[in-house]
């Protein structure tokens, strides 16, 4: 059975979409941490991040970058914090997390936003990806 995020791929299930190519997909996360938190996936499902074809992880990674230097312009934040836990999803998925404590990162302090400022976040890091 597809994944939840094979479904956000395939546009059956709505997100709030920040970049794509041929191979990933960003969007943010329905649950953040903090604004403008954002989840990089390889459009290909597999589980674990080390499963994946190196090629795929090295394009992963190189598109997370380029996702995370949008989210740095475009979200006022000490620094991005990266992460890959999918304990939940079995989807690969990298955080991309604007942080400025330690606490931002843990998964327990999370933000409501109201469904126009997720657009506007996503709206915005759109605006900055290169
Ligand atoms: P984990 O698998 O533990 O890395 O966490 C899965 C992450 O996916 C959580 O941060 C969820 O908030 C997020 N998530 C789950 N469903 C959706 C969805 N439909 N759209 C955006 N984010 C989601």
């Amino acid at each position: 059975m597809a994944t939840i995020f094979t479904k956000i791929v395939q546009g059956e299930i709505p997100s709030y979409k920040v970049a794509e190519d041929e191979n990933y997909y960003a969007f943010l996360d329905i649950n953040p941490n903090a604004k403008g938190h954002t989840l990089v996936i390889p459009k290909q499902e597999v589980n674990k991040i080390f499963d994946l074809d190196k090629e795929i992880y090295k394009g992963l990674m190189d598109f997370s970058y380029r996702v995370a230097k949008a989210l740095e312009k475009a979200i006022p934040c000490e620094r991005i914090g990266m992460s890959v836990i999918g304990l939940e999803v079995p989807h690969v998925h990298v955080h991309l997390i604007p942080i400025n404590f330690m606490d931002d990162m843990r998964f327990v302090k999370k933000e409501k936003l109201s469904q126009e400022e997720f657009l506007t976040v996503a709206k915005l890091i759109s605006a900055n990806f290169q």
